[in-house]
């Protein structure tokens, strides 16, 4: 039995410090649930039998060429310095190298106890498996840097939260999984030669063009400014924007209790163990700020003064509130319709933004419906919208082709709260069918379809999620 997946090992490579090695944890009866044809070619891997990709995706079998561990990271939860973290129900199987020459990280996660469990089983449940597989796909499929899913397997074993809930494993993708976390704990270490194999490491993997510590700063600067403003602009609330959950790719990473907007509100939070709000929607900006701060002063801690690389680590950071508010003009500006905006065109969303935010309209649908002409019926306030679109139009006459613009920038579909609540519910029932239907029209969020437009629908009041747990 085997399934052939070209693997082609780097960080195992690495000093033994930065990890342990570590095989999965074997589950009761595996059984394959979700596999992604299109990002198994993609990454080179030829799919065999069902029982067999369940076997290797639930952690029973190490596929040939393997290299198991668990990463080290440690990261700062919800502000507060946790010195110790890393992979605690995840498993690095190894790396390939895709048809396209990128090198990408094939992880098991929910694959049992390791060294960094803490009290933690090591376990993943279904219904977290199954939201992080939708949302990163349709995420990737919105054009958003992110982790991808490969596979989900049921284990056939039982996973305890506040109830029984049947386990899941998940296979997942990614650029890498190097955190902001990975550099921290060197840095609170004080070993030098770690975080620069660390920092080698992350530019040759990442930003070849990058000059030294400050020039990976830099570019992940740019990297993660880039990938918050198009959070924002699909409505995306990450929940858990701890330092550990903060990849130094750019991509999005560890879908916890994320969520979408339906009505527009910047304060808004789902996320049941954000008690603060710390990571509500409209403070995700700032947030990747603080984060970057940290991750400077983790890297500054490989210099032999680190003294001396204090002020040009901070002209860096400070140089990223500037980038993410041209980043949202340029986003936001394209949700209506405008391609390469001014400074004025700021108050024009703004109040835009605003309007819907009195009015609680649903935040894709109304961008949507721009487009088509027909937001209006968004607006509780229907004077203050037409009053609004007077200033729009006269705008957008300068513009040669907004409609384009416009189309391109707002998705029909996106992964709503209710709707992946509901395809949950479902699975563990065993009927997969929600699944596969969100899988489905997710893949292309940009294009009508209406034989599925009641995915478009926000929530019944009875349909309304108002937290998310992980
Ligand atoms: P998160 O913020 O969800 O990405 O997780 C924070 C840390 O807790 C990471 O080190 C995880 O590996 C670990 N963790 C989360 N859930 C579990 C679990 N069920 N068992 C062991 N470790 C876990
Ligand atoms: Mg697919
Ligand atoms: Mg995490």
């Amino acid at each position: 039995m085997s399934l052939d997946i070209p693997f082609d090992n780097s960080y195992a490579r690495l000093p033994a410090s930065f990890y342990t090695r570590q095989a999965p944890v074997p589950v009761k009866a595996p059984r394959l649930v979700a596999f992604n044809d299109d990002l198994a070619r993609l990454v080179g891997l030829h799919p065999s039998g069902r029982d067999d990709m369940a076997q290797i995706f639930a952690g029973n079998v190490v596929p040939d060429g393997a290299a198991p561990l668990a990463q080290l990271y440690a990261g700062h939860q919800f502000g507060q310095y946790n010195p110790q973290l890393g992979d605690g129900r995840a498993i690095l199987l190894g790396e390939v190298i895709g048809r396209d020459g990128i090198r990408r990280d094939i992880q098991l996660k929910g694959s049992g106890r390791t060294p960094y469990s803490r009290g933690g089983d090591g376990r993943a449940w279904l219904g977290p498996v199954l939201r992080e597989y939708v949302v990163s796909e349709a995420m990737h499929a919105l054009g958003i840097p992110t982790t991808r899913a490969l596979a989900a397997v049921e284990t056939g074993e039982t996973v305890w939260r506040d109830r029984a809930l049947p386990g899941a494993v998940l296979t997942r993708v990614a650029a890498s999984h190097l955190r902001v976390g990975t550099f921290q704990i060197f840095a609170a270490r004080g070993d030098r030669e770690a975080l620069r194999q660390l920092t080698d490491y992350a530019i040759a993997r990442h930003y070849p063009k990058a000059d030294g510590p400050m020039g990976l700063l830099a570019a992940v600067r740019d990297a993660q400014a880039r990938l918050v403003v198009r959070w924002m602009g699909v409505g995306f609330i990450h929940g858990v924007m701890n330092t550990d959950n903060m990849a130094i790719s750019g991509e999005t990473i560890d879908y916890g209790p994320c969520a979408f907007l339906d009505d527009y509100d910047p304060e808004k939070v789902f996320s049941s163990i954000d008690r603060m709000g710390r990571y509500a929607y409209a403070n995700q900006p700032d947030i990747a700020v603080w984060n970057l701060a940290q991750f400077a002063t983790a890297l500054l801690r490989q210099l032999d003064d680190p003294e001396s690389g204090v002020e040009e680590a901070t002209r860096i950071v400070h140089e990223m509130p500037d980038l993410l508010r041209a980043n949202w003009l340029t986003t936001f500006a394209a949700k209506i319709g405008i391609t390469d905006p001014r400074p004025e065109d700021g108050a024009l969303i703004g109040d835009l933004l605003a309007l819907m935010a009195a009015g609680g309209a649903d935040f894709t649908n109304t961008f949507r419906a721009l487009a088509k002409g027909d937001a209006r019926g968004q607006f509780a306030d229907a004077k203050g919208f037409d009053d609004w679109a007077e200033r729009w139009k006269a705008r957008l006459a300068q513009e040669p082709d907004p409609g384009e613009v416009m189309a391109a920038a707002n998705p029909a579909f996106i992964p709503r709260n209710h709707r992946i609540e509901q395809m949950i519910e479902a699975a563990v029932q065993g009927d997969y069918a929600p699944f596969e239907r969100l899988d489905r029209v997710l893949a292309d969020p940009f294009t009508d379809q209406p034989d599925d437009a009641d995915l478009m629908q926000p929530p019944r009041a009875d349909e309304v999620v108002t937290a998310t747990f992980c």
